[in-house]
């Protein structure tokens, strides 16, 4: 089913534009990781929200996705792994499956930590090295493979490993990690242990901007955009963190209503 606009991150930015894509009469489709794994649930208390004082990350989070979800925007969890233009459409990956609209507003955050790639990682992307555990998986059946995971989904797709027969050797939050292999890959090592594998599936939450749409125009890092949150790509907007400082959410909140605006604008023709 093709939608008016996607959203690609369910924080203070993606629930802002799709409210605001909402308010313009167009569909619009949040997809996001778990809410409780967005980066502010953790916040003990946010005291800058105006009209908003005294609340808990996790409470304020919640209140945003209610009125996201009344004002009748769709939600669907899952991993943005991909997205391509083709024609007028926007083909986005969500593990195996698409989802296409017109538009597309980008509202990933900041990229942490856990974005940096490891040694051997690009090299071997493809033979041994995978991104989406329900799309490549079934390759690995009766082998053993690593999972790398940074979030608690990371977990549930190291479960479906399991459940289609796959030895699975859990890392939680690894760092310096190498994997190795001449054409394939053979092993990883994360903290100076070395495991023989098949596969080594690398769970991030999120991937670079730039990683997600080739050619996209970056600036220092963030996303380029103009006033209205256009990007160099047709139909891509984008708000919040990925576009840089301050890393806030009333930045975030402000900016989503400008690329929620304007990309049901586009998806209007
Ligand atoms: C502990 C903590 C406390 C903070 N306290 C405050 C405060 O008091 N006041 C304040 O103003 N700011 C605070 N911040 C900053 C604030 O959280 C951010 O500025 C704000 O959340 C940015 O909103 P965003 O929508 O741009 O990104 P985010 O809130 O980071 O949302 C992005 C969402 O997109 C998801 N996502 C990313 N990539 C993909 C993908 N490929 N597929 C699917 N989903 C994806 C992420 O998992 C995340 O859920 C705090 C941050 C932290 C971590």
């Amino acid at each position: 089913m093709s939608y008016d606009v996607l959203v690609i991150g369910g924080g203070p930015a993606g629930l802002s534009a799709a409210l605001n894509v909402r308010a313009r009469g167009k569909r619009v489709l949040v997809i996001s990781n778990p809410l409780e794994e967005n980066p502010l649930w953790r916040a003990e208390l946010v005291d800058n929200c105006l009209g908003l004082p005294g609340l808990s990350g996790a409470e304020l989070l919640r209140i945003l996705r209610r009125h996201g979800e009344e004002a009748g925007a769709e939600f669907r969890e899952g991993r943005v792994l991909s997205a391509l233009r083709s024609g007028e459409e926007w083909y986005v990956s969500v593990g195996p499956e698409m989802e296409r609209a017109g538009a597309v507003v980008l509202a990933s955050g900041a990229l942490r930590g856990a974005g940096k790639k490891f040694p051997g990682e690009e090299a071997l992307l493809g033979r041994g090295v995978s991104y989406c555990a329900t799309c490549d998986g079934m390759l690995y059946r009766g082998r053993r493979v690593a999972v790398l995971g940074f979030s608690a989904s990371a977990q549930k797709e190291a479960e479906f490993l399991r459940g289609i027969g796959c030895e699975v050797l859990w890392f939680d939050h690894p760092r310096d990690c190498v994997i190795s292999g001449r054409d394939r890959v053979e092993s990883v090592t994360c903290g100076g242990v070395t495991e023989e594998v098949a596969g080594v599936f690398l769970l991030r939450p999120s991937a670079a901007p730039g990683e997600l749409f080739p050619g996209l125009a970056l600036d220092r890092g963030f996303v380029a955009v103009d006033r209205r949150m256009s990007t160099n790509l047709p139909g891509l907007f984008a708000a919040g963190d990925c576009t840089g400082g301050p890393l806030q959410i009333s930045k975030a909140i402000g900016e989503g209503q400008v690329a929620g605006q304007s990309a049901a604008a586009f998806a209007a023709g």
